[in-house]
């Protein structure tokens, strides 16, 4: 039978390079065919050749209802028969603002955008501009967006700034980024003694989502917010995978329990916010928001900027999400997922390792848990890869890297969990 994926793929890399629009949906890492969507319902997807898949990407974490959700297929198509787009403002941008803010009492102010990069990239430029400084501090294995600023990979000794991941960032454009070990308090202090004073943030993923699914640690998150404070650097928590996604209040909420009084300053969000539609945000206190065009001196701007399809799905996902027990019930649902994982794989003998908060899970080929990238990066990556295609041909869609998370839906069943976790069960006692 011909393989329409593959006919798909073969005409797309003509047209569109690698055949793809976002390098990691081409399988590089994993090999093998990418499956085109044909579409979706709920928790599952189907492919050019009609096969079925639970999906656990979700789009990458926006789809947290799953997939065409009849509240916000609604919303979303009132607003369309609306206007597509206008680049004036409307009521429907208070709206998503005040329901944000709402959730993340850190922000006082929220300017929407439409990707996370550009709010990573914004949230950064206006640390800057805000704080006069140029420096800043990113950790390893933390992504925030493709900006040429942020596409830095760690340089060779303590505290040194870092180098370029991509072709067409100058050295010049990375001079000012410095690129620390995730979870090491020892280097984030040694850099606050070198760097402190020129710092303009610390910018970083509280539970990253880009290698896996790392947390920061508790004394580590309090080290980073107290020398922030001490140094007057900001504090950037990119919250464009956990916001919304870990719990309503996001990833600080969670923070928030564990050291009392804990806040970060700016905060950068998108996936969920935006339901499946291009939107992202960043925002923090007034005084630091005020900064930005047209009230201050830190300019950003977009045409497709608080889109009104795009935010009547986010606001229309948002108060679906923060509905009573809803969190309650996605984080059992991941849970079991996770704990099903776990036994099957042991049962197989599989040296495993799993993590999960709301609605966003990891797991690992590793006996324990790792803390930073370069511990992640020793997964056993032929046995990932065999497991991810064992999945695959089965029905079940993963992320195609093993340092991705993973994401549960509200549409996701007991059902669907237990067909994945006998269908892991079957490809553990195969590697
Ligand atoms: N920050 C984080 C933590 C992300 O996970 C991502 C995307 N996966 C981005 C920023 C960039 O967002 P976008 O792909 O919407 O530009």
């Amino acid at each position: 039978m011909t393989d329409l994926n593959q006919t798909l793929f073969d005409r797309a890399a003509q047209v569109i390079p690698g055949g793809v629009n976002s390098p990691v949906r081409a399988f590089r890492a994993v090999g093998g065919t990418p499956r085109f969507v044909q579409r979706a319902q709920g928790a599952y997807f189907w492919d050019a050749n009609g096969q079925k898949y639970i999906d656990y990407i979700g789009s990458w974490g926006p789809m947290i209802l799953g997939h065409g959700n009849p509240v916000v297929l609604e919303a979303v198509q009132k607003a369309a028969l609306d206007g597509f787009s206008f680049g004036a403002p409307t009521e429907r941008e208070i709206e998503l603002a005040e329901e944000i803010l709402k959730h993340v009492p850190s922000m006082e102010m929220v300017r929407l955008v439409s990707s996370g990069t550009e709010a990573g990239m914004s949230a950064l430029r206006l640390a800057r501009g805000a704080t006069g400084r140029n420096k800043f501090i990113k950790f390893e294995g933390c992504y925030h967006g493709h900006a040429d600023a942020l596409l830095v990979k760690a340089g060779s000794g303590l505290a040194t700034f870092g180098n370029p991941t991509s072709a067409g960032v100058p050295p010049e454009v990375v001079r000012d980024t410095l690129v620390l070990e995730y979870n090491n308090i020892a280097t984030l202090e040694e850099a606050f003694k070198l760097h402190g004073k020129e710092l303009a943030c610390v910018m970083i993923e509280p539970i990253a989502g880009n290698m896996n699914f790392v947390r920061a640690s508790v004394p580590f998150m309090k080290r980073c917010r107290e020398l922030c404070t001490e140094y007057g650097a900001l504090f950037v928590f990119d919250e464009v995978m956990t916001g919304f996604r870990v719990a309503l209040g996001s990833a600080q909420s969670v923070y928030a329990q564990l050291i009392p009084g804990f806040q970060p300053d700016i905060t950068v969000l998108g996936k969920v916010i935006g339901g499946g539609m291009p939107l992202a945000a960043f925002g923090g206190p007034r005084a630091i928001m005020q900064q930005l065009a047209p009230t201050g001196p830190v300019y950003q701007a977009g045409t497709l900027s608080g889109n009104p399809v795009a935010t009547a799905c986010g606001l229309a996902t948002l108060r679906e999400i923060a509905k009573p027990g809803f969190f309650d019930a996605l984080s059992a649902r991941t849970q079991s997922l996770v704990d099903g994982l776990t036994t099957a794989a042991a049962k197989a003998g599989v040296p495993f390792s799993a993590d999960c908060q709301g609605g966003m899970f990891g797991f690992f080929l590793l006996p324990e848990l790792p803390h930073n990238y370069a511990k992640v990066m020793t997964s056993d990556s032929p046995k990932f890869n065999k497991l991810f295609h064992g999945l695959l041909d089965r029905g079940v869609y993963i992320a195609p890297a093993l340092y991705e998370a993973g994401f549960v839906s509200a549409a996701h069943t007991e059902a669907d969990i237990a067909q994945t976790v006998s269908v892991a069960a079957e490809v553990f006692a195969q590697l």
